[in-house]
């Protein structure tokens, strides 16, 4: 289950599809339409694909990188 960071709706992981562009990766919440990040905890290869989780809890990215 997603939790979006933004209205805190609880969302089933087939009912989004993930998506990527140069930022990275994310979801968008069904509910707010809010972007919510993603992060890539596979190590790659063939016995560990890419795998998607929320990061920590953290407060909102305002110009940290
Ligand atoms: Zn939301």
């Amino acid at each position: 289950m997603w939790t979006c960071r933004h209205c805190g709706l609880e969302i089933m992981f087939r009912a989004v599809d993930p998506e990527i562009d140069e930022e990275g990766c994310f979801f968008l919440c069904p509910g707010c339409q809010a972007r919510n990040a993603l992060v890539n905890i596979g190590r790659g290869g063939e016995a560990d694909p890419v795998a998607l989780a929320q990061p920590p809890e953290e407060p909102e990215a305002e110009g940290a990188s």
